[in-house]
């Protein structure tokens, strides 16, 4: 009997595809879907069945799928050249795009590295407050440390993995992972580490990275953190003046602040850089996902003259920076990148998008009188609703009843395409999203709220 292209796909799928963070028993027994195009905010399968993309395609897509301007800057780019690389020659789109981060991000950041994801753009920073510390006019070669926060997350490469705080993806790991990372308790406000509350805590948990550092004087290569949002480990929303805190800390200590805006970059948290919210200028900004608007591998690490200037020398003088990957600075990225940011303008994406911030909260607060649900955070177009077993007490429920992941998979039949984080509904969609399918995301979570959690109420009721 023959198989139809659908079922052949899903057959071979389950043949030979090891999915990213994924069991693969569940995977296994489960009927995939298949994208086979997008448009706008919105992915089709191969039936032609149409879903929202309410996680931006893992939180990257910014403009929406197929956008005529970032699909025409693909074209004409590879009209001319697909890949040439950065090593010992350069390329229009990277210069262009560079010029063009330099003129955007946060005041100081001039200098522009390259690499292909968001891993990649950590472990450069990385690198490269480290080797800084080295070859600076007067070294100071013990500064080894770096100073983490529980349930960061800042890509799966070891170097990034060293500084995770998820112990589920990272525990495993640790003999694996350079030992030097000093943890401060997250600023997880509705399980705060210290068992405060705001606002009458006056964020007490600065205070302890202020301690670490003092500690750990004239040690620490760089404070790395995820401005505003903590993403994997919950969509964490850090209380405001918490990153202007931290980068008073840093000057203070003398170390570097690396922003890692993999995810919250470009538009995600209402302004283009999370950084730009408390006017801070970090020493390091990392950017990938969503600086294609979503389109391709591209990543960046923006860092000051301050630091370049440690690394200008010549080979003999042994300063250089030897890191760089294959496919850094690639013409096609950099092309839809700079396609990117001219839609930013020319669309007006950032001031278009407070009207939605404020529909999205409105709507948001009709699910917390809902059972179960914990906390609602929310952050620009960023949300994550945390569902617990126990409101009162706050008490999760156990992994193994995957909640989370039971209330997404019920979305899916609604046609909206969203992935939790454990227990926590994660909402990242695209920042071209008009308001009214936004209150429609939330319709549906909340249909699949009533139905995965309590099944004895009459759906819709
Ligand atoms: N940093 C943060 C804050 C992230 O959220 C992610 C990915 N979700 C990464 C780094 C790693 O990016 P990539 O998956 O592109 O390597």
């Amino acid at each position: 009997m023959s198989l139809t292209r659908q079922e052949q796909l899903r057959a071979w799928d389950h043949a030979h595809v090891w999915h990213p963070f994924t069991p693969q028993v569940e995977w296994s027994e489960s009927d995939p879907l298949v994208i086979d195009r997008g448009e706008g905010v919105y992915l089709y399968d191969t039936e032609g069945r149409r879903y929202l993309d309410g996680v931006g395609s893992l939180w990257c897509n910014v403009h929406g799928h197929r956008h005529p301007k970032l699909d025409q800057a693909l074209i004409d780019q590879i009209g001319k050249v697909a890949h040439s690389t950065l090593l010992g020659v350069t390329h229009a789109p990277a210069i262009d795009l560079a010029r063009k981060l330099v003129e955007l991000a946060p005041e100081g950041l001039t200098r522009v590295f390259y690499s292909d994801d968001g891993a990649t753009a950590v472990e450069v920073a990385l690198k490269m407050a480290f080797q800084y510390w080295r070859q600076k006019s007067e070294p100071e070669p013990g500064r080894n440390y770096f100073l983490a926060f529980g349930g960061a997350y800042h890509g799966d490469t070891l170097g990034d993995v060293s500084l995770g705080g998820v112990d589920r993806f990272h525990t495993m790991f640790e003999p694996l992972l350079f030992p030097t990372v000093l943890r401060a308790a997250s600023p997880y406000c509705y399980r705060c580490p210290l068992g405060l509350t705001r606002p009458s805590c006056a964020t007490a948990c600065l205070d302890e990275v202020d301690r670490l550092l003092e500690a750990h004087r004239g040690q620490v290569a760089a404070v790395i953190v995820e401005p505003l949002v903590q993403g994997a480990a919950g969509m964490i929303v850090h209380p405001a003046g918490y990153l202007a805190g931290l980068r008073d800390l840093t000057r203070r200590h003398g170390t570097f602040l690396i922003a890692d805006e993999v995810a919250v970059g470009f538009g995600k948290t209402g302004s283009l850089f999370a950084s730009n919210k408390e006017g801070v200028t970090p020493d390091f900004l990392c950017l990938a996902k969503g600086l294609t608007g979503g389109y391709l591998p591209l990543a960046a690490t923006l860092t000051t003259e301050e630091v370049y200037s440690a690394f200008y020398g010549t080979a003999a003088a042994g300063k250089t920076f030897y890191h760089g990957h294959t496919f850094a600075g690639n013409p096609l990225g950099a092309a839809v990148a700079l396609a990117s940011l001219q839609v930013f303008e020319d669309e007006q994406t950032i001031e278009r998008l407070g009207p939605k911030i404020d529909r999205l909260a409105s709507k948001l607060a009709t699910l917390a009188d809902l059972p179960y649900v914990g906390d609602i955070r929310q952050q620009g177009l960023i949300a994550g609703i945390e569902l617990v077993e126990d409101k009162s007490t706050r008490r999760s429920f156990p992994w193994e009843s995957q909640v989370g992941a039971r209330v997404c998979r019920a979305a899916r039949k609604f046609g909206l395409l969203i992935r939790p984080l454990g227990d926590v509904i994660v909402i990242m969609p695209p920042l071209a999203i008009e308001a009214d399918e936004l209150d429609w995301m939330i319709d549906v979570i909340t249909t699949c709220l009533r139905e995965v959690l309590m099944p004895e109420v009459e759906v819709g009721s």
